[in-house]
């Protein structure tokens, strides 16, 4: 089957990719005014599920977009989706639906348009030799705790990255680390894991709060707290974290070889336990 007959979801119907169409006026189209989540499905079971669906309620509060389904109601929609024999993540969007007219401010009433569709977790071989990143200032809004589909600043930094051969931007404000383009990040410094703390400058990671649970369990030293541009350029480990690409350790930080440029040891102990909290599921 190619990728345009797949089956998707859209607005209480099943139908092929290529035929799943929505309104110019829905305004997640016209201004980006919608949230989502990518929810990672191991030979179909749904991972943090329950974490996902809190996430996108939080998202969705915080942008004021009403839609209160239940648990069941969610895995009635997304189940038929996946493919069990498969490794797969689904795409969940819900936006504030078509309103009438385009105008900023909200429409005096509207249907959520909501959308989810399944694709393949392709292997990222980066998760092995790990990748090349790059420090970039930080131009997002100050809302990066809701996961808004509005990403065009993520989009023009990650491009950015791209474009000088790193597979992730690392972004910083005034001076200490935020998170990457589209992950979370840890650093090992001094023999401590370090991600930054959650405030409304990071998306609150799914997989970050899987490895702050492992690492708690583990008795890794670990701490939550702010990390400066020059404490990231003294890290032995860095890494980045992100459902679907799970944790990837940063060998090269600006050019510069992070650690002994290749995967520490606390990467490969993460990484094993992380693996074996998957398979326990
Ligand atoms: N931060 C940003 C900006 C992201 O886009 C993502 C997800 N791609 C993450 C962090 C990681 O979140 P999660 O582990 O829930 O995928």
């Amino acid at each position: 089957m190619s990728e345009q007959d797949k089956k998707v979801y859209l607005n209480g119907e099943y139908l092929p990719l290529s035929s799943a169409n929505v309104s110019v006026l829905d305004r997640g189209f016209l201004f980006g005014d919608g949230v989502y989540e990518v929810i990672p499905s191991y030979c179909g079971d749904l991972f943090r599920l329950q974490d996902h669906l809190d996430r996108l309620q939080a998202s969705m509060a915080r942008i004021r977009l009403q839609l209160d389904y239940t648990l069941q109601q969610w895995l009635d929609i997304l189940l038929p989706l996946l493919d069990s024999s498969k490794d797969q993540y689904i795409y969940l969007q819900v936006t504030r639906g078509v309103a009438p007219k385009r105008d900023h401010a909200f429409p005096a009433e509207s249907v959520p348009t909501v959308f989810a569709m399944c694709s393949d977790i392709q292997a990222f071989a980066g998760v092995k030799t790990g990748v090349k990143a790059m420090t970039i200032e930080d131009s997002r809004w100050e809302m990066c705790d809701v996961k808004a589909t509005t990403l065009l600043a993520n989009v023009l930094l990650r491009q950015q990255a791209v474009e000088q051969g790193c597979a992730e931007a690392i972004l910083h404000r005034k001076g200490y680390v935020t998170e990457g383009a589209a992950s979370n990040l840890f650093a090992v410094i001094d023999g401590m894991l370090i991600t930054p703390e959650k405030t409304a400058e990071i998306l609150p990671g799914i997989t970050r709060q899987v490895i702050l649970e492992l690492a708690r369990d583990n008795d890794f030293q670990l701490a939550e707290e702010i990390i400066s541009l020059d404490a990231l350029a003294m890290a032995s480990e860095i890494w980045i974290t992100s459902s679907t690409r799970e944790i990837v350790p940063v060998i090269e930080l600006d050019g510069k070889q992070v650690g002994e440029g290749v995967p520490g040891p606390l990467f490969n102990k993460m990484n094993e336990l992380f693996q074996a909290y998957k398979q326990k599921l």
